[in-house]
């Protein structure tokens, strides 16, 4: 008997799929079952992307990243059902605040961190959407969240720069008391935290 298949090439079984149904698996592929929207997959393979279009556009792009606070004690509390529909409403509340502006992309980042990629903002802008986020998470779920912002290239100027300022600032944002976002400002004084 010949031995199951174990690692046949994705794009090897797609293209034995018909273009409706193909499209249809690729977008399972690159979204989070949970809370629908597009998974770390995919984040990593936009972010250059949008950093590509940001060389062309006239503003930069934003990256926002956003932690649910202290979820560990609400899950705790409520039970791990009802953490996920709060991951589920945090979503909407994110996605909410979002809608009228430039096809900016919701990711699913980790557990209950997610990351906004804004393309064409500036950084008085990207903050507005921010603390648009913070106050609609405040205000319609049981929880509320932190969030860093970075942007390229008004204080970054490639990808792992950016990941990394923003999630300095998240930081930030736990330290001074959560509930709030900071853009990341790179005079702010930064101790590398013991379990990082
Ligand atoms: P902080 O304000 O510092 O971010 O505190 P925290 O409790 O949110 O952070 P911590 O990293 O200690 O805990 C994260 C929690 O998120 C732990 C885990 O139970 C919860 N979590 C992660 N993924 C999921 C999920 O898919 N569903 C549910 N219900 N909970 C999750
Ligand atoms: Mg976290
Ligand atoms: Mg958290």
């Amino acid at each position: 008997m010949e031995p199951a298949r174990t690692s046949l090439p994705l794009s090897r079984i797609l293209n034995q799929l018909s273009a409706e149904d193909r499209s249809f698996i690729v977008s399972l592929i690159d979204k989070d079952p949970l809370t629908g929207v597009y998974n770390r997959r995919k984040f990593d393979s936009d972010l250059e992307l949008v950093i590509a279009m940001a060389d062309r556009a006239n503003n930069g792009t934003s990256l926002l990243m956003i932690d649910i606070d202290h979820f560990k004690r609400y899950n705790d509390k409520y039970g791990h059902q009802q953490g996920d529909d709060v991951l589920r409403a945090v979503t909407r509340a994110i996605e909410k605040s979002l809608r009228e502006y430039d096809r900016p992309h919701v990711y699913r980042y980790g557990g209950e961190e997610f990351v906004v990629l804004i393309p064409n903002v500036t950084r008085d802008q990207a903050c507005r959407i921010g603390e648009r986020i913070r106050g609609n998470v405040a205000d319609h779920t049981d929880v509320t969240v932190s969030a860093g912002i970075s942007h390229y290239k008004e204080n970054a100027d490639d990808l792992e720069t950016l990941i990394r300022y923003a999630d300095r600032a998240l930081y930030q944002a736990k330290e001074t008391g959560r509930n709030r976002v900071v853009l990341f400002d790179p005079a702010a004084p930064f101790q590398i935290p013991m379990n990082w």
